[in-house]
C-alpha cells in the first residue's frame, strides 16, 4: 500500500506487520482494521495531532483547548458526591499571575494528596470565560517528565496509542536504510526538506515541536508536489496526446462583432479572450477555467468564443446548470445573434416530443449553431455534426464526473468552463488543478457599487419602511429565503411564508411573487417573467434565482436568516442587484449566534470583491464547506492543509509544472523513483508514457 515506495518483495517495508514482535493474530487484525498490512503501511501511518503537555502561559491560551500549567494549591480542595461513585473535586491554583479553578471527576482521593501550598502540574481542559481547569491527569511537583510534546493517532477497536508506537518504533528500526524517498535530490535541497527516513522518524518520535514542524513540512510539501504531479501529468496529457480541433476562426468576422457590441471590451476581458482565442487555434485541446466575478462580464466573452468556432464552421454549446438561466440565455444570445443569422436553440427538459425529436435531427445535420441547454446536453441522445467548443456557465454546481463526461463528447471540443463564484487560489489549483485558468479581475466601468447593510430580524419593520421607498420610485425587490436543499420542505415553506406576509403588508399597493425550487418549470418562468416585465414588483424566492438571473430595474434584496449562507453565495445573490444605474441595496437580516457568524456579515458589508469574500469564506468555513455539501470534489490530504499550508501549495504545483515539462524527466534514471510512483498511482499508465 505504500505506494511512495517501489515495489521490491525483498524489503523490510514489505513485509507483513505480524512479523513483528508482539503482533499476533488479534493485534494483526486490529491493524487492518486500520489499513495496515504491511510495515510500509504501518510507518507510513501518521499521527493526526499531537499532546503538548509543555507548561502554558495561560494569557495565551485559547478557549477550550487543552493546556498544562504549573502552580501552588491556594485553597483547601472542597470534595462533593454526586450519588455514590460520582464526585467532584476543586481546588484553588495559583498559576503564575492567574488565580484558577481546578475540578478533578471522580478522584475524591486526591483530597488527602493535595494540600495547601504543594506545587502541582495539571493537564486540562481550558475553560477561558470561566478561569476553570477541568484536569485530565495531573501530576505532584513541578513540570512533568514524561514526554511532553507526544503523536496521538487515529486508532480502531482495542488498539492503543502506547502499543502503537512501539510497533512504529520496531518497524522503523527494522526498514533503516530501506526507505527510498523518490521526492529529488535537487528539491528537497533546495528547500531543506529532511529526507523521508528521517522525516518518519521525526514525526512519530520529535523531540520538540520544531523538530515536528521541520518534519511536517517535508509530508505536505510532498503530498501536495505528488498531487499536482498528478495534475499536471494529466493537464499535458489531456493537451498533448488527445487530438483536439483545431478552430481556425476568421479573425475579421470576430473583430467586426466585437466592433458591433453596444460596448468596447475591457482590458481583463481582452486578455482573457486572447487567451482563449489562442486555445481554440492550437490542436491542443482547450481546458480552461475562466473566473469573473458576478457581473464581470463573462457571458459576452462566451458568446464570442461561440461566434469565432462559428466562424470556423464548428457548432457550439453552452450549458448551464438551471433551465432559468438556460432560457435566460438564450433569449440574450438569440437577440445577439439572430440578426447576423447565427442559430441559437434551446434544449431543456421541457422540449418534449416533436419538437425534440426536430430539434435532435437539425442538431445532427448542422443546421442549429448554438445549442443551450442544462445538463440534457450532455445525455447520450444528444449529437452535433461538428461541435467544436463547449461552454458551461456557473460551473462548479456540475461534479467532476460531469466535467469529464463533457470533455468525451464530440471529437474532442475544446471546453471552456466559466464560473461567477471566484474560486479561492488554493481550491482553483488543487480542484481544477488539471486546467489553465483566465480570470476577468475588473469590472465594466461605471458600475455604483452595491451598498450592503446587516440588520437584526427585530428591525424588519424599518426594512419594510424602506422598501416600500424603493418600490414607490419604480423600482423592484427581491427577497430571499434561505434554502439549502432543494428538497428541503421546511425551507419551502419558509418562502411560502414569507410571501405571504408580504402580500398582506402591501396589499393593493404592490404585488409579490413566489418562486422556489419546487415549482414546475412552466410556472417558474412565468413569474420569473412577470418579475423582468414589473408586473410583479416583489419575488420572494429560494436560492433558485442565485444564479445569471438578469432584472435590472432590481435595486433592492432582502436576505433573510442570512448567517445560514456562505459568502460566496451571499455575494452571488446579491449580484442579482446593481445591474441598472440606479443605487442598488442590499440588506442582510441575521441573528449570527457567534463570532465567526458575526464576521461573516461584517465582511459582506465591507466589500464588493468576490475574490476577497471567496478567500474569507475558504478561511472561516474550510475547504470542505466552499463547493456546498455534495460535490466538492476535493482531494484528501492525510498531513497537509489546503487552507493553512497554500504556499507550500502554490510552491508545490510551479515546480510539479516545471519538471513534468522537462524532457529529462522522462528519460533520465534519478527520475526513476518518481515515475514509478506516478505509474503506481494511475497516473502515467504504460501506454500513456509512449
Ligand atoms: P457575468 O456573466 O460575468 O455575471 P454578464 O456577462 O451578465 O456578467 O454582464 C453583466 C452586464 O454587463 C451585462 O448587462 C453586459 O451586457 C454588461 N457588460 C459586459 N461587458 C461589458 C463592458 N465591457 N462594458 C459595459 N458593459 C458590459
Ligand atoms: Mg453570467
Amino acid at each position: 500500500m505504500d505506494s511512495h515506495l517501489i515495489k521490491n518483495d525483498h524489503s523490510p517495508l514489505n513485509q507483513s506487520v505480524t512479523s513483528l514482535n508482539g503482533v499476533g493474530e488479534e493485534t494483526a487484525q486490529q491493524l487492518v482494521d486500520m489499513g495496515i498490512v504491511t510495515i510500509g503501511d504501518l510507518i507510513n501511518y501518521l499521527p493526526y495531532r499531537y499532546d503538548d503537555f509543555r507548561v502554558k502561559d495561560l494569557t495565551e491560551a485559547a478557549h477550550e483547548e487543552r493546556v498544562t500549567v504549573e502552580g501552588r494549591v491556594h485553597s483547601e480542595p472542597a470534595l462533593q458526591f454526586f450519588g455514590k461513585r460520582k464526585s467532584r473535586l476543586s481546588v484553588r491554583l495559583l498559576a503564575g499571575p492567574h488565580s484558577v479553578k481546578v475540578t478533578f471527576f471522580n478522584q475524591p482521593y486526591l483530597k488527602k494528596k493535595l494540600n495547601l501550598n504543594d506545587s502541582i502540574t495539571v493537564t486540562g481542559k481550558w475553560d477561558r470565560h470561566r478561569q476553570m481547569i477541568t484536569a485530565q491527569t495531573y501530576k505532584l511537583g513541578s513540570k512533568q517528565d514524561a514526554e511532553e510534546f507526544t503523536p496521538v493517532y487515529p486508532l480502531r477497536g482495542a488498539m492503543t496509542n502506547r502499543t502503537l508506537k512501539k510497533l512504529i518504533q520496531q518497524g522503523l528500526d527494522r526498514c533503516t536504510g530501506a526507505i527510498i524517498d523518490s521526492l529529488p535530490v535537487e528539491l528537497r535541497e533546495q528547500y531543506r526538506l529532511m529526507n523521508r527516513q528521517d522525516g518518519l522518524y521525526t514525526m512519530h518520535f520529535p523531540k520538540s515541536l520544531e523538530d515536528m514542524k521541520q518534519a511536517r513540512r517535508r509530508f505536505v510539501y510532498e503530498e501536495f508536489f505528488y498531487f499536482q504531479l498528478k495534475m499536471q501529468a494529466l493537464r499535458k496529457f489531456e493537451r498533448e496526446q488527445s487530438h483536439g480541433v483545431s478552430i481556425q476562426y476568421v479573425e475579421e468576422d470576430v473583430t467586426a462583432f466585437i466592433d458591433s457590441l453596444p460596448f468596447p471590451l475591457t482590458n481583463a476581458q481582452q486578455r482573457v479572450m486572447n487567451e482563449i482565442f489562442l486555445d481554440m487555434k492550437s490542436p491542443h485541446r482547450m481546458n480552461r477555467l475562466l473566473q469573473g466575478d458576478v457581473g464581470s462580464g463573462k457571458t459576452v466573452v462566451a458568446a464570442i468564443a461561440l461566434f469565432g468556432a462559428i466562424t470556423a464552421g464548428f457548432q457550439g454549446a453552452l450549458m448551464v446548470p438551471t433551465e432559468i438561466l438556460a432560457e435566460q440565455h438564450a433569449e440574450s444570445l438569440n437577440e445577439l445573434f439572430s440578426p447576423i443569422g447565427v442559430t441559437v436553440a434551446l434544449l431543456t427538459s421541457s422540449v418534449k416530443g416533436k419538437k425534440r425529436a426536430l430539434l435532435l435531427q437539425k442538431l445532427a445535420a448542422g443546421e442549429i449553431d448554438i445549442l443551450i441547454g442544462t445538463h440534457a446536453l450532455i445525455q447520450g441522445e444528444v449529437d452535433f455534426k461538428r461541435l467544436g467548443l463547449v461552454i458551461t456557465d456557473e460551473q462548479h454546481r456540475f461534479g467532476v464526473n460531469q466535467r469529464r463526461v463533457l470533455r468525451e463528447k464530440g471529437e474532442n471540443p475544446d471546453v471552456l468552463f466559466m464560473t461567477a463564484t471566484p474560486i479561492p487560489r488554493t481550491l482553483a489549483i488543487t480542484v481544477f488543478g488539471e486546467m489553465d485558468v483566465s480570470i476577468i479581475d475588473e469590472m465594466p466601468a461605471g458600475r455604483k457599487p452595491i451598498e450592503t447593510y446587516w440588520a437584526k430580524e427585530n428591525m424588519l419593520d424599518r426594512i419594510l419602511v424602506f422598501m416600500e421607498k424603493e418600490l414607490k420610485q419604480g423600482r423592484q425587490t427581491y427577497v430571499i429565503c434561505p434554502l439549502i436543499e432543494e428538497s428541503d420542505k421546511l425551507d419551502v415553506q419558509n418562502a411560502i411564508d414569507v410571501h405571504m406576509q408580504l402580500e398582506q403588508y402591501f396589499f393593493g399597493r404592490y404585488k409579490v411573487g413566489l418562486m422556489h425550487g419546487r415549482l414546475h418549470s412552466d410556472d417558474k418562468e412565468e413569474v420569473m417573467k412577470s418579475f423582468s416585465e414589473n408586473e410583479l414588483q416583489i419575488l420572494v424566492s429560494t436560492t433558485v434565482v442565485e444564479v445569471g438571473v438578469n432584472v435590472p430595474n432590481a435595486s433592492l434584496m432582502v436576505i433573510y436568516d442570512a448567517e445560514r449562507f456562505g459568502l460566496s453565495q451571499l455575494h452571488q445573490l446579491r449580484g442579482r442587484v446593481g445591474r441598472g444605474s440606479d443605487q442598488s441595496y442590499c440588506i442582510l437580516l441575521a441573528d449570527p449566534k457567534n463570532e465567526v457568524g458575526k464576521e461573516r456579515m461584517k465582511i459582506m458589508t465591507e466589500t464588493n470583491d468576490g475574490f476577497v469574500l471567496s478567500e474569507k469564506d475558504l478561511e472561516l468555513r474550510g475547504p470542505g464547506d466552499f463547493f456546498g455539501r455534495k460535490q466538492s470534489g476535493l482531494p484528501e490530504f492525510r498531513v497537509a492543509d489546503m487552507v493553512h499550508d497554500y504556499r507550500a501549495l502554490e510552491v508545490a504545483r510551479d515546480d510539479a509544472h516545471q519538471l513534468i515539462e522537462r524532457p529529462e524527466f522522462w528519460t533520465e534514471d534519478r527520475f526513476e523513483p518518481l515515475r514509478i510512483h506516478l505509474v503506481n498511482e494511475g497516473v502515467l499508465g504504460g501506454s500513456k508514457l509512449d
